[in-house]
Formats: C-alpha cells, sequence, structure tokens
C-alpha cells in the first residue's frame, strides 16, 4: 500500500490518544474518529515500517459503541478524540489502559486485582470550570477564538464547547465583538507579533464567580473599558437565560503578559483590569482562592471523588505527620489536614504557594505549612536539614504528566512513609515511578481511574502504594 490508497479494514483496539487499530496487508493502522468494531474505508496517509495512518472516509458498519457526537466540531477539534464512542466504552477502554500500564510499564503482576471501578460522570458534559481558548483570525482575517485542531496549531472556531461552562458562549461572543470593534491585533505564532493570543476563562461551580484573564504579547489592551462592558454584559445574559443557582459574577478580569516565542499558555504574572487578582471556589465545604497561574481541577464534579479516595487511601487517624508534593493551591493539603497532626505541601508556582497559605488561614487550618520551589531540591533539602521534624508517615504525590522526578522518589523511600498515596494524570508515569518504588520496598495496593476528563483520551487515577512489612524469620 502507498499513499492515497483506499482500504477497507476492521478497527480491532484502540491506542492510548483514542485512535482506531486495524491491520491490514501485515500493517498496524491507526485511524482517527473511529471506534473499535467499526468496519471502514480509509485513505492511507502515512507510512512507516510496520505502521501506517489513515484518513477516515466512510463507516462501512458501525461498531455497537458508536454514537453522533453531541459537538458538531468534534471530529476536527483536538480536544474531544472520543466523543463518537458511547460513554461507557470510553470509560472501559481508560481503566484496561491503566491496569495495562501498570502490568507492562510498572511490573505489577497482581494489576487485575489491585484495580477498584472506574469513577465515571453521571453527566459527562458541562463539567469544565476551565477554559483556554486560543486566539486568531478566520479565513476572512477576522478575529477569532477556539481550540487547536489535533496535532497542529490550525484554529477551529468554537461559538460554543459542550463539555465547558455554558456561560462560555457569552464569553466568547464578548471576546470576539471586543477584538474586532477595538480592532486588536490578534498574536501570529509564526511572525510573534500581534497582541491578543489565548483567552483564559474559570468558572467557580461553588461560588459562581468568574474570572476572565486575557493572554497578551504586551503590557496594555487598547479601549479596555469596552471589554470589560462586554464581559460584565455577557455574565448578565447568560444568568438571565439560565436558572443556574448561584448566579454567576464576574469576579476577577485580568491580564497575563507572556511575551515569549512559546507553546507555554501563560507568561509567569498578571495583573487586574477589574475586580480581584483571584477567584474564590468551593470543593465540599473548604473554600479556596486561586489565581489565574495557579492549577486547580478542572472537573469539580469529579475532583470531589478524587480527593475523598485519596483521604480514604491515605487511612489517617489524627496522629500523622504527611507530606503533600506538588500541592498547588493546598486543595488535598487542606482535606488531609483535618485528620493529620501537621501536613506539609510543596509547590514549584509561587502564585499558588500564596493562595495555599491564604486559603490554609481561611479555613482555619493551622497544622500546615507550605514551600516554594521543586519537589525534588526542597524536600531532600529540608529532609537532611532536619529528619525528624520533616519526616513523613504518609505521602500524597499529585506530580503532573511527565511524573516524579528519581530523586524525590529515592528520598521518598529514605523517609519510608507507611503509605504513599499517589494522584496521576498519566498512568504510563505512575507506573513508571511505581516501578521505581517497587525496587525501594513498596508496592501498590489499590488503584482507582478516576474519569476527569470525559471525550478526551486522558485519564486520571489514584493509587494507595504501601510499604511492604519486612518478614523476619
Ligand atoms: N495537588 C494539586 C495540584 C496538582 S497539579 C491539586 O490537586 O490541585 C500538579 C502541580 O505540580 C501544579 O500545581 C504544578 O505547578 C506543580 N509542579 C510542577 N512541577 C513541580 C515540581 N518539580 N515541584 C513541585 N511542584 C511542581
Amino acid at each position: 500500500m502507498k499513499k492515497n490508497d483506499i482500504f477497507e479494514v476492521e478497527i480491532e483496539d484502540m491506542s492510548k490518544d483514542g485512535e482506531g487499530i486495524g491491520h491490514v496487508d501485515g500493517l498496524t493502522v491507526f485511524v482517527k474518529d473511529t471506534a473499535p468494531g467499526d468496519r471502514i474505508r480509509a485513505r492511507l496517509t502515512k507510512e512507516k515500517k510496520n505502521l501506517a495512518y489513515g484518513r477516515l472516509e466512510e463507516v462501512l458498519e458501525p461498531s455497537p459503541d458508536r454514537v453522533t457526537p453531541v459537538c458538531e466540531k468534534a471530529r476536527s477539534c483536538g480536544g474531544c478524540t472520543m466523543q463518537h464512542i458511547s460513554y461507557s466504552r470510553q470509560l472501559e477502554q481508560k481503566a484496561s489502559y491503566v491496569e495495562n500500564c501498570l502490568r507492562r510499564i510498572g511490573g505489577v503482576a497482581d494489576a487485575a486485582d489491585l484495580m477498584e471501578p472506574i469513577l465515571g460522570m453521571e453527566e459527562p458534559y458541562a463539567f469544565r470550570n476551565k477554559m483556554q481558548f486560543p486566539v486568531g483570525t478566520d479565513r476572512e482575517g477576522r478575529p477569532e477564538l477556539g481550540f487547536y485542531a489535533g496535532r497542529t496549531h490550525a484554529l477551529i472556531p468554537l461559538s460554543d464547547c459542550p463539555v465547558g461552562h455554558p456561560v462560555n458562549r457569552e464569553l466568547l461572543q464578548a471576546m470576539r465583538e471586543y477584538l474586532s470593534e477595538a480592532a486588536v491585533p490578534v498574536y501570529d505564532e509564526e511572525t510573534h507579533t500581534g497582541l491578543v493570543r489565548h483567552v483564559l476563562t474559570r468558572v467557580g461551580f461553588g461560588t459562581g464567580q468568574v474570572m476572565v484573564c486575557i493572554v497578551a504579547n504586551g503590557e496594555k489592551l487598547p479601549k479596555q473599558e469596552l471589554l470589560i462592558g462586554k464581559l460584565e454584559q455577557a455574565v448578565e445574559t447568560y444568568n438571565r437565560r439560565s436558572e443556574d443557582s448561584p448566579e454567576l459574577t464576574l469576579s476577577s478580569v485580568t491580564l497575563n503578559v507572556n511575551k515569549d516565542k512559546t507553546n507555554r499558555i501563560l507568561g509567569f504574572s498578571s495583573r487586574v483590569l477589574a475586580g480581584a487578582p483571584v477567584i474564590e471556589d468551593t470543593i465540599g465545604d473548604i473554600r479556596f482562592e486561586i489565581a489565574p497561574e495557579s492549577f486547580f481541577q478542572v472537573n469539580p464534579v469529579q475532583t470531589e471523588k478524587l480527593y475523598g479516595r485519596a483521604l480514604e487511601y491515605a487511612g489517617l487517624t489524627g496522629e500523622e505527620t504527611v507530606w503533600d508534593m506538588y500541592c498547588g493551591i493546598g486543595t488535598i493539603s487542606l482535606f488531609l489536614a483535618r485528620k493529620a497532626r501537621k501536613v506539609y505541601g510543596v509547590e514549584i508556582v509561587p502564585q499558588a504557594i500564596e493562595n495555599a497559605k491564604k486559603n490554609a488561614k481561611l479555613n482555619g487550618a493551622a497544622n500546615t505549612e507550605f514551600f516554594v520551589g521543586k519537589a525534588e531540591e526542597v524536600v531532600p533539602r529540608l529532609y537532611k536539614e532536619d529528619e525528624e521534624t520533616y519526616r513523613a508517615d504518609v505521602v500524597v504525590v499529585d506530580p503532573p504528566r511527565k511524573g516524579c522526578d528519581r530523586a524525590l522518589l529515592e528520598t521518598l523511600i529514605s523517609m519510608a512513609p507507611k503509605r504513599i498515596v499517589y494522584v496521576s494524570c498519566d498512568p504510563a508515569t505512575l507506573a513508571r515511578d511505581i516501578a521505581i518504588l517497587r525496587e525501594g520496598g513498596y508496592h501498590p495496593k489499590r488503584v482507582t481511574p478516576t474519569d476527569m476528563f470525559p471525550h478526551s483520551s486522558h485519564v486520571e487515577c489514584i493509587a494507595c502504594i504501601q510499604k511492604q512489612e519486612v518478614k523476619n524469620d
């Protein structure tokens, strides 16, 4: 087979990125937008040694798991790669991916026995509290906002996104009008010119507070009052149409300056254009303040389940000293603090640690202490300085996708906590780190996949990793 050939294939499996996998002429072919069980016709787009990629031309016989996507842009947008697959099948896929990683990468032979049922959503739409819309132009050169197409930075204009909070529809419209009426030059990645790069929105589902953060390649926006007026109106219009409780309020409009030639969305600091520099939100009965630069879980319904499970796995009695590594704004720390003697948190983003300290005060958690810096530097240093103070009975780690640094894992092994609760957004790096911890005498006891990102191929999971008892014969 060569490029542009048309072929028919039965889709047998799914890749970790949500592409369908089939076999034809001794080649393994990956075809996006297909579901296991589909019989399809595709066009060959790329061929490597034993691998090929195809583009779906026609579904000849649909899989019983195929559904019609809710979003009309689902196929072109790079955000949801699995919206054409039934939600129950998505969940099965994610759970089996986690188990596979543990067995193949982690060397955990009893992986199947450790798995608890995946925690899915009852209503897997309108769940995201944060959106980051790239800004660009449409074919006629008018300012547009939307999402990137899969694997490229081609802008797919969007008027709405069914996985986001529905107020984004009004906010996007307001932004589009502002950019156009104030003739704001939009940023061009290729030439590194123009002003507005991204718009970040965040909605506190618990408080109704709305944050809009404009990311710009410069310090000032033209006609700022026009922008604020339009955003206020957008929120009012939304409130008039919806019956949400609490009503939404536009609490924070900020400008984040990012003048770097980079794929990183946010720059390092923001300034207020209107309202407060942060918004507040709640998880359960704990209240948090959140700055634009700070990480905050994007799916509040699932976050409560995730943190509940983390707390259960931590198995605290009230006597423990606990470390919360990669603590962000102190979310997990504050839940732990209610059941522990002392909680230490460490996090690399200074704004997040500011939020964490404030959040501890806001919630009366006097038994917490937070440090700014890289976990793999701060923790080994403190532990070396004072092993007694900075010891750990239980450790929670919640790293970004790349997982934990080896230096941190080695320090954890020497700290010898009885349990490590590992919250992970990439099962492959979780499994890699588990393999390292196993060498240090730890073994996973229970693992729960949690679906924080329905319709995308991402899966979060949480593992309870215990120190093996040394047997004295
Ligand atoms: N536990 C928090 C945040 C988890 S996200 C919550 O549930 O909300 C991962 C966090 O790790 C982010 O806040 C990120 O800024 C931080 N981070 C990334 N690399 C780090 C490092 N090397 N050391 C410490 N924190 C880091």
